[in-house]
């Protein structure tokens, strides 16, 4: 039996890179490390202009709030803490590092004395809270405070390995050529649960990735490879609960209210390398695909490079770009930036030409067809949302449930209207929060 949801959509997949072996890149002469990476209270900087840092030192934490330590990708100098746009467009401190190519390791990364069996959950918390985990699907919760959050609350440990936006392929290559850390980063999770059961969610477009990790699950029957149907948006956390444990998320609430709690199949094999070798997140890896990069591939990056190295290091580009986004084409955000920062949550780059765009030149309308309501997977009325959202009407459109919108773009996607029905929900939601 194949797992899936109600609602949703079936999208182009266009996974170009599935079968692109992860290539790490060289390590720029530069890197800007944000000192927001996460959810949460922006960090501290650890160092100033001048200091020499080592590879994995720690170069800003949060102290006393919600946030995720960061750290140094390269070693080298200090030349600069300024301000730049994240993905978002919201000013962030950086510290921008000068390489001196010698990689040398920060003295503070220790590989455990031991098993992480015999440690407690709290110890192994404490180690990958030191590491800086954030979801590295893009969600960036700092995972030491989900865990917590979750702890001795939940009956499920659910792995998103769902990857469905269309072009990335981090994930399924991490799947691939990391399985064995993956699976300890499970095994890890599953031990600070104290649970003796996990489930690993996959979608049925990633034969491999599926292969390997049943490969690798073998002798422990009780983590579940769960195979899924395609199906966007199955990486949606509520969608995703669902359709593995039949388990609804009401509104207000979150998984582990539910008995479940999610983790990306990157951000466990960042477990297991903060618990195992004492090693922070400086790395990640990112696709890089759209028509107009001259080599798509899956690139192993440092934290802190910029886009622009990640094009060059894909071959640079091939056409005019008239679009860049950091993340998928349905849920990912524009950029205007190419000198933009690599950060945690950084799962994919798409540079596209005009001519993966359609332009119209009738005016958008509702012709009722439904469509958008049959497949919304929150079950809401877009139709209904995109016209109080247009005519300024927010508390309207909170009546019908707009802050349940998932802004995971179905409706938009299938509208025969042309209607910018996510758009307009952005907005209606963000009018909402601000009167708040
Ligand atoms: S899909 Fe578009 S045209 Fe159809 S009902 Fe929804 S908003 Fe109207
Ligand atoms: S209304 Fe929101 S949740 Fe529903 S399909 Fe549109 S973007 Fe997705």
């Amino acid at each position: 039996m194949k797992y899936t949801f109600k609602g949703g959509t079936h999208v182009e997949e266009h996974k170009n890179t599935a079968g692109c072996a992860i290539e790490p890149m060289p390590v720029p002469a530069t890197v800007s490390i944000a000192l927001s990476q996460h959810i949460g209270a922006p960090c501290t900087p650890l160092v100033k202009v001048g200091d020499t840092v080592t590879r994995g030192q720690m170069i800003g934490s949060v102290e006393n709030a919600l946030g995720c330590p960061v750290h140094s990708s390269v070693s080298g100098k200090v030349i600069a803490i300024d301000s730049r746009n994240n993905a978002q467009g919201v000013p962030i401190q950086n510290i921008v590092i000068e390489n001196d190519g010698q990689g040398t390791l920060c003295p503070d990364i220790v590989p455990l004395e031991g098993s992480y069996l015999d440690r407690s959950a709290d110890e192994l918390i404490e180690r990958i809270r030191l590491a800086g985990i954030s979801g590295m699907g893009g969600a960036m919760f700092p995972t030491y405070a989900k865990i917590r959050s979750a702890l001795g609350k939940v009956d499920h440990i659910i792995i998103n390995c769902a990857e469905c936006e269309p072009y990335i392929t981090a994930d399924c290559r991490v799947m691939i050529e990391y399985t064995d850390r993956l699976v300890n980063g499970v095994k890890i999770l599953m031990h600070i649960f104290g649970l003796d059961s996990a489930y690993i969610a996959v979608e049925d477009n990633k034969p491999e990735s599926i292969a390997a990790l049943e490969r690798e699950t073998r002798d422990f029957p009780n983590i579940k490879v769960c195979v899924c149907k395609t199906k966007y948006p199955q990486g949606d956390e509520r969608q995703l609960m669902y359709a593995l444990t039949r388990r609804q998320l009401p509104p207000g609430k979150l998984p582990a209210d539910m008995g479940c709690v999610f983790f990306n199949a990157s951000s466990c094999v960042a477990i297991h390398n903060a618990v195992v070798c004492g090693m922070p997140v400086i790395e990640r890896v990112i696709t890089v695909d759209g028509d107009c990069v001259n080599t798509p591939k899956n690139v192993l990056a440092p934290i802190g490079a910029s886009f622009s190295d990640l094009i060059e290091f894909a071959g640079g580009l091939k056409k005019d770009p008239y679009m860049l986004v950091s993340g998928g084409p349905m849920m990912g955000a524009a950029q205007w930036d190419i000198k933009g920062p690599v950060i945690k949550g950084t799962s994919a780059l798409l540079v596209l030409s005009e001519d993966q765009f359609t332009h119209y030149n009738e005016p958008s309308v509702c012709i009722r067809c439904g469509r958008c309501v049959k497949n919304c997977p929150m079950h809401l009325m877009p139709n209904y949302l995109v016209r109080f959202a247009r005519l300024g009407k927010f508390d309207e459109a909170a009546k019908l449930g707009v802050m349940s919108c998932v802004e995971c773009g179905t409706c938009s996607y299938n509208c025969p209207g042309h209607m910018m029905i996510v758009q307009h929900i952005r907005v209606a939601k963000g009018a909402l929060r601000a009167k708040k």
